[in-house]
């Protein structure tokens, strides 16, 4: 049997229609921004592999850091132990986040750093509020009221285990799920038509919601739906009135894509936990981090052991991916990654230009390094089939993207040249 046989005989990929499956593609190697199948033909990764990658594919930097880290402790565990790479990448993380952060909590990736904050956030609530008159010398009913809900937004995507799924959307990612699902506060992204409505609902609710989770100003998964910084301003800040602890899930945005080094830059409101992974690890190794205010730490520090955060996987601050984590910062500092970062913003803009002359799509946008628009050829879905027909076409001419439905973008790695990039343009208008 060859490898595609083996595979269609032992393996089940994520978020694929199991029926009629076409066959996967063998990838053998990658380089920078390319990938190369069986058949040595190669790819322009323009979607930097699901929006990790973000210097380029098996970048000799990190490799030998991870090789070297490997060479000197692969694993330990983590609670009751530590590490440099671990600290260092903490400490280098509270420096370059936007001000205000205490802590760093490690996890295994996008889903369980989301899970971390949800969980980090209600029981925050629970931790104040929890009869233990004695021990915090006032009566209980002066302790604060449990707050235990989530308010999240509609069209939002923040992973796939029960936690993350819960404050996400409901959609056809999770249809299976729908009544076993935390219940949630949903409101809309915020606009000029809807903003006075949701601080109503938000004002109803208020007294019960623990945290607001948000993807700041794109909504990934959900089809790059990109939403208005002033109006997102006004809404945190009422947020922030009501006392309800603010999540930036930053683990699409984060580390440049936006062209800011976090998403959370565009804002005046800053959050109070922030959840980061994809790029973290310059997309190498799977890795989760989120991150909390000294506020919500100091709750966490207490006599009463019950109070405790018993959460962690066995793989938390893995070194290697901690050593991963640090080269990818290195890369930053040293190439000036950021530059690049604004670079592709400019094209970007130049050619969403190009692209609103064009026939046949609709909604161009572009925030920093992502471009998205929407093909007006069917419903707009995630199961519009019209994604399977521009893959195709855009693969036979050496470019990789995966539409969400009929919303087509690029992500690409940092790494991409001009030329390159150009060709990824070109490619999207041949296409199209
Ligand atoms: N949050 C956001 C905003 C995401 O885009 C994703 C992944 N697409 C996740 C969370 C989940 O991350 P992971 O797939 O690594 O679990």
């Amino acid at each position: 049997m060859n490898l595609i046989e083996r595979d269609l005989a032992s393996v089940w990929h994520p978020f694929t229609p199991q029926k009629n499956m076409a066959a996967p593609l063998a990838i053998t190697k990658a380089k920078g921004s390319f990938l190369f199948d069986e058949n040595n033909n190669s790819y322009i990764d323009a979607i930097s592999s699901w929006w990790v990658n973000i210097h380029g594919h098996a970048h000799e930097y990190i490799a030998t850091k991870i090789y070297e880290q490997a060479l000197t402790l692969e694993h330990i565990i983590f609670a009751g132990f530590t590490h440099e790479p671990a600290v260092r990448l903490a400490e280098r993380l509270l420096k370059i986040l936007p001000a205000g952060f205490s802590r760093i909590f490690y996890s295994d990736d996008g889903s369980t750093s989301t899970e971390v904050a949800i969980k980090m956030a209600i029981q925050y609530w629970w931790n104040q509020s929890m009869v233990n008159s004695e021990q915090l010398g006032v009566s209980s009913e002066k302790l604060p009221v449990r707050r235990n809900k989530i308010l999240a937004f509609t069209n939002a995507y923040h992973g796939d285990t029960f936690g993350a799924m819960s404050v996400s959307d409901r959609s056809v990612f999770t249809l299976a799920f729908h009544d076993v699902l935390m219940e949630v506060v949903l409101i809309d992204t915020p606009d000029e038509s809807n903003i006075n409505f949701i601080k109503e609902k938000i004002t109803a609710h208020a007294d019960s919601i623990a945290a607001f989770i948000y993807e700041p100003l794109v909504q990934g998964a959900g089809g790059m739906k990109m939403y208005s910084v002033a109006l997102m301003d006004e809404l945190l800040h009422f947020i922030k009135q009501k006392n309800i602890l603010c999540i930036a899930d930053e683990v699409m945005t984060g580390f440049g894509r936006t062209g800011k080094l976090f998403a959370s830059e565009h804002l005046q409101t800053k959050p109070d936990i922030i959840c980061m992974s994809k790029g973290l690890t310059g997309g190498t190794m799977a890795l989760g981090a989120t991150a909390c205010t000294d506020k919500i730490y100091q709750v966490f520090v207490q006599d009463d052991a019950r109070k405790t955060f018993f959460h962690g996987h066995s793989f938390t601050a893995n070194p290697l991916a901690c050593a991963a984590a640090n080269a990818s910062l290195d890369l930053f500092e040293e190439n000036n990654t950021m530059k690049t970062v604004e670079h592709i913003t400019q094209r970007n803009i130049a050619f969403a230009q190009q692209l609103k002359q064009l026939k046949g799509i609709k909604n161009v946008r572009v925030l920093g390094t992502i471009l998205a628009f929407e093909v007006t050829k069917g419903e707009d879905a995630y199961l519009n089939n019209v994604s399977q027909t521009i893959i195709k076409k855009a693969m036979e001419k050496g470019v990789y993207i995966r539409p969400l439905g009929n919303t087509v973008y690029i992500m690409p790695p940092y790494c991409i040249t001009d030329e390159e990039l150009g060709r990824v343009y070109r490619v999207l208008l041949e296409v199209l």
